[in-house]
């Protein structure tokens, strides 16, 4: 990164970032107040940088520059635009120090998990550019007459999409469900979570930098409480992650505009560990399941059932591998684990973990708070015992701590996956796919891994991805990623016949002869 580090400029706070590098960032946004608001590194909670604030006004411009800029877009070759997501795959591989870098000193999570969300985007832009025709190019369709009615589907762009995403993945969930909205004709206009809004806009620069014209892209800073109703007041359409509680507010405002959304939400995610496991394969997951950046990830696991038969087994070789975990709140690539993201964060963990406790967890390995690594850390934690009382049973804690489960019969501990309102992501471990396949069928979530925790399905950005239940509403990736942005537009043409009576036919004639069509039809096994 250009000058990460400015001791003079506040000499208090050691990542301080270099105030040209947040001025050429924060140039993108449209933000006219006057204010700003201080961001601060997780990794000691000193200030790192300014950020300039939106108003409503600035969301109605945005939204003005954004309708602009897609109407010429709209009319840019497809190749093109797939031609720019393959330029930013390039870039963001190109560029992968800084992202980590700005990743890192934002949210504080260990650098490791924040390449992953290198990887997440250079995947995504590869994935939509290689199929843009796929997806977008019109289809023929069977007409009601065969031969004589040509029917053919176009999928149009909805126009100006609004994207509202959070904080825990700030480039993956900054960019993934923009790169399929861009390519399918849209533009956007987005507004990052506060906490993590230099790279959001770091994506944004690199978008620029790949060939997409600047105001296709517009980004907003602010309150989510503030500036959420200017956008979706003015969008075509919604792509929202975050919490299930924002997430219905979201849903009720587009259904008063009858405009569709999609919403990524919370989980409390299930990991089944079954008899017949790969015992090493499954532990190793299970700490990523659960500690990948904190635990602050939606699809990451706080439950696992684990068969009676191998329940010791698998705990001991989880238990060690946990406690062999590195912590720490540095750039380079030394830890398995960084910080919680805030303060706010750190106090449900603590809260979660404490009423556990106090109602008869047991802790099998962390369950502290560790200030002396950073003012928000927590150590990973794997709690037993756990009961229905206990909030952590069915609340998500989103942060590194897991409730572990003796299951003896394999139809139960299913039942007691499926147990509450949630149903994001799911993991099955077990030396038979064929069987976890099956086992997975009746698992409601929207997503379930084999012998792997979350990567699998997520990285596999062919197939959709996104919740059941009260996890949320539409997918992101695959097909219906890109088509939630377009409008299906159907297109008949009519030869020769036309519909109803000809040649001075009565209408009851015509309806027998359309009868006995019918049924001719239906015969030749017509669809
Ligand atoms: P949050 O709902 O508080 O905030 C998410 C975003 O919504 C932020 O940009 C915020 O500013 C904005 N926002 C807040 N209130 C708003 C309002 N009234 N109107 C419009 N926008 C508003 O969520 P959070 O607590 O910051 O994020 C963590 C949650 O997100 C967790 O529950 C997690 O499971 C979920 N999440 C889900 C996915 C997924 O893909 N399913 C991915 C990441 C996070």
């Amino acid at each position: 990164m250009e000058g990460p580090a400015d001791p003079e400029h506040d000499p208090t706070a050691a990542y301080a970032l270099e105030p040209d590098y947040v001025d050429g960032l924060t140039a993108r946004l449209v933000a006219t107040t006057g204010r700003t608001v201080a961001l601060m590194s997780p990794l000691d909670g000193a200030p790192l940088a300014h950020v300039p604030q939106s108003s409503a006004d600035d969301v109605a411009e945005a939204f003005t520059r954004a309708r602009r800029a897609q109407a010429v877009w709209s009319r840019t070759p497809l190749d093109e635009r797939s031609a720019m997501l393959l330029r930013l795959h390039d870039l963001v591989l190109d560029r992968q120090d800084e992202i980590c870098d700005l990743i890192v000193l934002e949210s504080g999570k260990a650098r490791k998990h924040a390449y992953d969300e290198v990887l997440h985007i250079a995947l995504t832009a590869r994935y939509y550019a290689r199929t843009a025709h796929r997806h977008l190019d019109t289809e023929r369709k069977m007409g009601v007459v065969p031969g004589l009615t040509r029917v053919e589907v176009n999928h149009v762009p909805k126009g100006v999409v609004g994207i509202i995403s959070p904080w825990n993945y700030p480039f993956t969930m900054a960019l993934c469900d923009g790169i399929p909205a861009l390519l399918a004709g849209n533009a956007v206009v987005t507004k990052p979570d506060a906490q993590t809004m230099l790279t959001a806009l770091l994506g944004a620069r690199l978008l620029a930098e790949a060939g997409f014209p600047q105001d296709l892209w517009q980004v907003v800073a602010g309150p989510g409480r503030e500036l959420g109703t200017p956008i979706i007041e003015r969008a075509d359409y919604i792509c929202f992650t975050g919490s299930t509680a924002t997430g219905k507010l979201i849903a009720a405002q587009c259904a008063e505009r009858l405009i569709g959304c999609s919403l990524e939400l919370g989980g409390k995610n299930p990991l089944l560990v079954l008899r017949d496991a790969d015992l090493e394969r499954a532990a190793e997951g299970a700490v990523r399941a659960s500690f990948s950046n904190a635990g602050q990830l939606c699809v990451s696991m706080e439950r696992m059932f684990v068969a009676d038969q191998v329940y010791d087994r698998f705990v001991e070789r989880f238990v060690a591998r946990t406690q062999a975990m590195t912590l720490g709140a540095t750039l380079d690539w030394d830890n398995d684990m960084g910080s919680l993201i805030s303060q706010d964060q750190l106090d449900t963990v603590v809260a979660h973990v404490e009423d556990a406790v106090a109602k008869g967890a047991r802790v099998l390995v962390g369950g502290k708070a560790r200030p002396d690594l950073g003012p928000f850390f927590f150590e990973p934690t794997i709690l037993e015992g756990v009961t229905p009382d206990m909030t952590c049973f069915g609340t998500e804690t989103f942060g590194p701590v897991v409730s572990l489960y003796r299951f003896h019969d394999e139809a139960d501990a299913v039942a007691r996956a499926n147990d509450g309102d949630y149903g994001l992501n799911a993991s099955i471990y077990s030396q038979d796919g064929a069987r976890a396949r099956e086992i997975a069928r009746h698992v409601k979530c929207g997503t379930v891994n084999v012998n792997e925790a979350f990567g699998a399905t997520f990285a596999s950005i062919d197939s959709p991805m996104g919740g059941m239940r009260e996890s949320g509403m539409g997918r992101r990736q695959g097909s219906e990623g890109i088509h939630r942005y377009t409008e299906s537009q159907s297109v008949a043409t009519q030869r020769l016949i036309r519909f109803g009576p000809m040649l001075g036919m009565s209408d009851e004639t015509y309806a027998k002869v359309m009868t006995a069509n019918l049924r001719l039809m239906k015969k030749l096994g017509r669809a």
